[in-house]
């Protein structure tokens, strides 16, 4: 360990590192981590070495918790043979293999693999390949894509592009962003059959007014998240898939935060099958930044039916050996256990304690889906005192927008799940 400090680090990072949509001159609190297993982080500083039950899983990622011996493991052994070579040109067992059980573990049609950096760079990938591909038909004039309020796709120009324009964090880019086609989003989980059918009319009758100059369409299905942590129903998906087909659309589905189990199903793609499928986040279990764009055999054909033939996108890193053989070992981890039901026990212990919040002063909803949690507040969440109180009660959250939400790690207990959501409580009493 260096002699450096707790206070002299968080000095330094307060006067010299930018943290995500927080400010240089003004920054709020960030807390040292000095250690991270299991389903807890340990924190430094002012807490020295305290634990804490980590809620957030590193923003949806480190569904198999952190330091976990298999994921260690697989990126010890690939760094002792070699971290990185460019893919151009050359190819190596890791991506081959994680090649492999991609193809294997998404629907059938899904069998073309473009392994990007992260989630934003997939959706911009995802997004020029839509463009090839109509260009490959002919039809270089569907440049846009529809998509529906409340989406988050990542931080990139296009992929902001198809965030929510107004609810999102990039409504100051208006004007310099592609200009996309905007539905209403879909109506919350359990909605009634006539608020579906009317919803469904509605995006029909967009995708037929805009349909000459429509690409595709892009959204995060069944959950949405960033844009709101809203579960919508699954008969939606098929809705989706119509207009899709209706209009000869390429139906992106955005799973960066949706796949390996996070909602119940491994993919949501399992229900109603994309054309193309993002998938980041948990695909190296939170070990390192890799993302995944799947297509089906179709859309590289059309691809390859385009003036350049190729899809013209080629990072320094792309597939990166440590990332893609710790993604390996992280979705066999996956696969071996019963996740299945370890996402229903951490459902429904969620869905049971937060339950009884629903009757606070100040909150307006409480759902769950799958291994998430989220209590909405009526009014925006006091992000500091939210996470300090929820700090005190031994958890670690980052609430936002009016959200206090948690998707913690699958190997979290049933005691830790508890303190959780006493965690979440205090968190929406002090925010
Ligand atoms: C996080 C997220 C992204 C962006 O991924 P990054 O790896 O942060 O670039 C895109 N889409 C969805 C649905 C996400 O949740």
């Amino acid at each position: 360990m260096s002699a450096t400090t707790a206070g002299e680090l968080l000095s330094f990072d307060r006067e010299h590192l930018w943290h995500p949509y927080t400010s240089m001159t003004e920054p709020t609190p960030v807390r040292l981590v000095t250690g991270a297993t299991g389903a807890r982080l340990t924190l430094g500083g002012e807490h020295d070495g305290r634990e804490v039950v980590d809620g957030m899983s590193s923003w949806w990622s480190a569904i198999h918790g952190y330091a976990h011996p298999a994921l260690d493991a697989a990126l010890v052994a690939q760094a002792g043979r070699f971290s990185h070579v460019m893919f151009g040109g050359l190819t190596h067992e890791p991506a081959v293999e994680l090649g492999r059980r991609l193809v294997d573990i998404t629907p059938e049609p899904l069998e073309r693999v473009f392994l990007a950096d992260s989630g934003s760079v997939s959706v911009e990938v995802a997004m020029k390949m839509v463009l090839q591909y109509q260009r490959g038909r002919g039809r270089p004039d569907r440049t846009r894509m529809l998509t529906v309020l409340g989406g988050y796709h990542g931080d990139t120009f296009d992929a902001m592009s198809v965030t929510d324009p107004v609810g999102g964090m990039h409504s100051m880019w208006q004007g310099l962003l592609p200009p996309q086609v905007f539905a209403p989003r879909p109506p919350g989980a359990g909605a009634a059959a006539d608020e579906i059918a009317a919803w469904a009319t509605t995006l029909r009758h967009v995708a037929d007014q805009h349909h000459h100059e429509l690409a595709g369409i892009i959204v995060e299905p069944l959950l949405q998240g960033a844009g709101g942590m809203w579960p919508y129903p699954e008969s939606c998906l098929q809705v989706f898939r119509e207009i899709a087909d209706e209009h000869g659309l390429v139906l992106v589905f955005d799973e960066i935060a949706t796949g390996f189990g996070r909602t119940g199903h491994l993919f949501v793609s399992d229900l109603v099958t994309p054309d193309i499928l993002c998938v980041g986040k948990a695909l190296t279990g939170g070990y390192l930044t890799l993302a995944a764009v799947i297509t089906t055999d179709a859309v590289a054909r059309g691809i390859s039916a385009s003036e350049s033939g190729v899809v013209m996108h080629g990072p320094t890193f792309m597939g990166n050996p440590l990332a893609c053989a710790v993604a390996s070992a992280s979705i066999d981890l996956l696969l071996a256990e019963d996740w299945t039901s370890t996402v229903h026990r951490i459902g429904d212990r969620l869905s049971a304690g937060l339950e009884p919040l629903r009757i606070l002063p100040g909150v307006r909803d409480v759902r769950t889906i799958g291994a998430v949690g989220v209590v909405q507040l009526d009014h925006e969440v006091d992000v500091v005192a939210a996470t300090g109180a929820a700090i005190e009660a031994g958890v670690w959250l980052r609430p936002f927008r009016d959200l206090v939400y948690a998707m913690p790690p699958y190997v979290i207990s049933d005691d830790e799940l508890d303190v959780l959501v006493t965690g979440i409580g205090a968190a929406v009493q002090a925010g």
